[in-house]
């Protein structure tokens, strides 16, 4: 009898694609048997066995099609070596609230402060929310709204566009054209208090009137992109090249090696 009824159990969670409870329904319920456990406590396990499996999975999705280069959570930034920045204000960023309510988030600096850490440990954070988040440098956003300007798709339908979170970093490091600059004004306005993004530049905004190559389209952007938002400006020294001085990995060319020189005569 009792089998009969684990067989039909079983065939009707197939049925419904239940696949974790089916998994576990076997043990559940011979663990349940021995140690005289209640039912609200099985069909209680048996529920959380599937939703956690369900949420990872749309989490190991979510992660998959994001773009982000590296996975690295906030628990492995190292708060000591930077210590000019506050790291109550980082933390705060946290509790995703700036998504809620639309703000964006500039994340400004020299080269391996750990901005796209942060932005990368954000966007892990919101999507163990099961927020959509979407990851690319300006140089390939530049690129993909070219080609889909030239098609005449706008990209309104892509995840970079539409994503809750879209992290552009490396802002900065090309010089951009007139003409790709209303592109990407374009896209602002879209995202404008609609989807939160987040920024990382190695340039003070008063430097992107030169990166826009015209004011009055790097005040529009600005404009936007500021209206509200947090801004994190990181001062300290790169981790990158902290690495290599403690010996994790010898220096390689020529530029390492005169900045390492420039860092020593500085101490
Ligand atoms: P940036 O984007 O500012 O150039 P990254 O975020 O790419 O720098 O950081 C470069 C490398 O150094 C990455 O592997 C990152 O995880 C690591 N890193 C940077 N800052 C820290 C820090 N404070 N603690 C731990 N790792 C760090
Ligand atoms: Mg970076």
């Amino acid at each position: 009898m009792d089998k009969l009824i684990r067989e039909r159990i079983n065939a009707n969670l197939k049925r419904l694609r239940l696949n974790r409870m089916q998994e576990v329904l076997d043990p559940i319920l011979d663990r349940a048997d021995k140690e005289s456990t209640s039912y609200l406590d099985v069909f209680d396990k048996l529920l959380t066995e599937e939703i956690c499996d369900k949420e990872d999975r749309r989490y190991q999705a979510i992660i998959k099609q994001s773009g982000i280069p590296f996975q690295k959570t906030i628990d492995e930034y190292d708060f000591s070596f930077q210590p000019e920045l506050d790291k109550r204000v980082v933390m705060n960023l946290f509790d995703l609230e700036f998504m809620r309510k639309k703000e964006n988030v500039f994340f400004l600096g020299p080269p391996g402060v750990g901005k796209t850490h942060l932005a990368v440990a954000l966007a892990l954070k919101a999507a163990q929310m099961s927020q959509s988040i979407h990851c690319t440098t300006m140089f390939d956003l530049m690129k993909r709204l070219k080609s889909d300007n030239a098609v005449r798709k706008k990209g309104r339908c892509r995840g970079y566009y539409r994503s809750s979170l879209v992290i552009v970093d490396e802002v900065g490091y090309m010089p951009i054209s007139r003409r790709d600059a209303h592109l990407f004004f374009q896209f602002v306005c879209f995202r404008y208090e609609k989807r939160s993004t987040i920024i990382t530049s190695n340039k003070s905004f008063s430097q992107w009137e030169e990166l826009f190559g015209d004011s009055v389209i790097a005040t529009a952007i600005l404009d936007r992109l500021l209206h509200h938002s947090r801004v994190i400006n990181i001062k300290g020294d790169s981790y990158r090249m902290n690495e290599r001085h403690q010996g994790k990995d010898k220096p390689r060319t020529k530029a390492e090696l005169k900045l390492l020189n420039h860092r020593a005569f500085k101490a």
